[in-house]
């Protein structure tokens, strides 16, 4: 793990006390001001009573007294609401207005000062987690259903060689690395995707959504390369394992052949055993030479000049014939299902190797007699796929997604004396992934398996059927 998934992004500081709690002399102080404003209040309502009894004693009429002072104390009520009106409009603070507008306009302050300082502390916390976002050293991009660049943080920029102005762009326009682009529109998100930094190909990453708000995707990229340089060291020490246990390894069997030739007894003890040990090297002779194939399968790029169309109704049709071979005795019913104008574009021996592995398997773990169908067609989607459907042991559903694991085997024993070494849906796995397609197997115990290769359709050539002669 690289040095900077170690680090934890910087915590968050723990949120200030909350100020909008109102100290104690705050309130005491609110509440003197409060009983000024009822006392303002009280003189003035007392000065228009005044006035009322003046009128009573000028006019002699309860009447117009009552409506005098009445209109007069409305009057200063509408003028004092008003002036209150108009300094909530402008924000002025401090406006002096007497008695309840006052009381009003106080509460009104208090209000606005405490939403004030809520907005405040509200932009503070939301630049503190910008700001953490930002510096989590993990690439973090939030995608609209779209696939628009709605929001990214600087290691974003950094692994996957984005910029902040590509804010607003489709991501599949700006990484068009084709493993991307399919896995992003690969509905099933929980998978991961391994992926060579677009800016520098000397990072790896490895890629993660989430379902992020109510229809967005976060994109999360963690780098990976000193996993990846550890992994490389393992393959390499893999490697030059194997590759100096195949000399002696061939001078072994070589002697125990020599040994089992010169054997008289064919019934003897010493033949048995001869024959044993002679079993047992070819086994190990095969697991090397699955492991070699595979570290070159797992450190190489394919080159393209490896690539050459291929006839596959020739090449399954070989395969078939060593699949019947294998069979023997056990009479499994092989049947063929093949488009022969379909051809495919890919490395000839890393194919044969793949397919061989899977129609082998099927035979292996397929009871004698039973069926095998070998399917080549294109799709509706006009994808060219490899089929191979058995009517053996089948599979549960928990162990399917690590069939493809080295070394892998659901019953050790069983795969061990169908000569299985445990590698061969490793080395199919990463033919696929070196051909740009993709595995699908579907099994139940009992009721056989479906393993099926799905290729890119721009793998696919057309070509004219070869019809046979007609012999004379
Ligand atoms: P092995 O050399 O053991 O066959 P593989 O990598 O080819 O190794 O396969 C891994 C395991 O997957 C096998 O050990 C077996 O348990 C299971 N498996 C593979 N193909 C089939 C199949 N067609 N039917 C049932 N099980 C299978």
């Amino acid at each position: 793990m690289s040095q900077s998934q170690s680090q934890p992004s910087a915590p968050l500081k723990p949120l200030e006390p909350n100020k909008t709690a109102v100290p104690s002399s705050h309130r005491r102080r609110s509440l003197r001001l409060s009983a000024a404003r009822w006392r303002q209040e009280l003189v003035l309502l007392a000065l228009f009573a005044l006035l009322g009894a003046i009128v009573y004693g000028v006019l002699a009429h309860l009447g117009w007294a009552l409506a005098v002072a009445l209109a007069g104390y409305n009057f200063s009520l509408v003028y004092r609401l008003m002036r209150v009106a108009r300094g909530a409009r402008k924000h002025q603070r401090g406006a002096i207005v007497y008695g309840l507008p006052g009381l009003i306009a106080d509460r009104q302050r208090r209000i606005r000062h405490a939403w004030g300082r809520r907005q405040r502390k509200l932009v503070a916390l939301l630049k503190r987690y910008h700001h953490s976002a930002m510096s989590v050293p993990d690439a973090m991009v939030v995608l609209t259903p779209l696939r628009e660049i709605e929001w990214l943080n600087d290691a974003a920029c950094e692994l996957l060689n984005l910029n902040r102005s590509d804010v607003g762009l489709r991501i599949d326009n700006l990484i068009r690395d084709p493993s991307f682009v399919h896995w992003l529109n690969d509905a099933d998100s929980g998978r991961g995707l391994e992926l060579q930094s677009p800016g520098d190909e000397q990072r790896a990453l490895n890629l993660r959504r989430e379902p992020y708000g109510e229809d967005r995707d976060l994109l999360i990229g963690r780098d990976v390369t000193a996993l990846y340089r550890l992994q490389g060291v393992r393959q390499d020490f893999v490697a030059n394992v194997s590759h100096e246990l195949r000399t002696p390894l061939t001078v072994l069997a070589g002697y125990l052949e020599t040994l089992l030739d010169s054997e008289e007894d064919p019934h003897g003890e010493m033949f048995r055993i001869l024959t044993n040990m002679h079993q047992q090297s070819e086994r190990m002779r095969r697991i090397v030479e699955d492991l070699l194939l595979l570290s070159r399968l797992e450190t190489t790029r394919p080159d393209e000049e490896y690539f050459e169309a291929i006839d596959m109704a020739s090449l399954l049709g070989t395969i078939a014939h060593d699949a019947q071979l294998l069979s023997g005795s056990e009479q499994h019913q092989i049947v063929m299902a093949v488009d022969s104008g379909l051809w495919l574009v890919g490395i000839m021996r890393e194919l044969h190797s793949a397919f061989s592995n899977l129609i082998f398997n099927a035979v292996k773990y397929t009871p004698g007699g039973g069926m095998i169908t070998i399917r080549w067609f294109e799709s509706a989607q006009g994808s060219p796929v490899f089929e191979v459907q058995d009517t053996g042991i089948g599979i549960e559903p928990r162990h399917i997604p690590r069939l493809t694991e080295r070394f892998y085997r659901i019953d050790v024993a069983r795969s061990r004396t169908r000569g299985g070494t445990g590698l061969g849906l490793a080395i199919v796995k990463h033919v696929i992934l070196r051909h740009d397609a993709y595995l699908h197997i579907t099994s139940q115990p009992q009721q056989g398996s479906v393993f099926q290769v799905t290729f890119p359709a721009v793998r696919a050539e057309r070509h004219r059927p070869l019809v046979a002669m007609p012999r004379n």
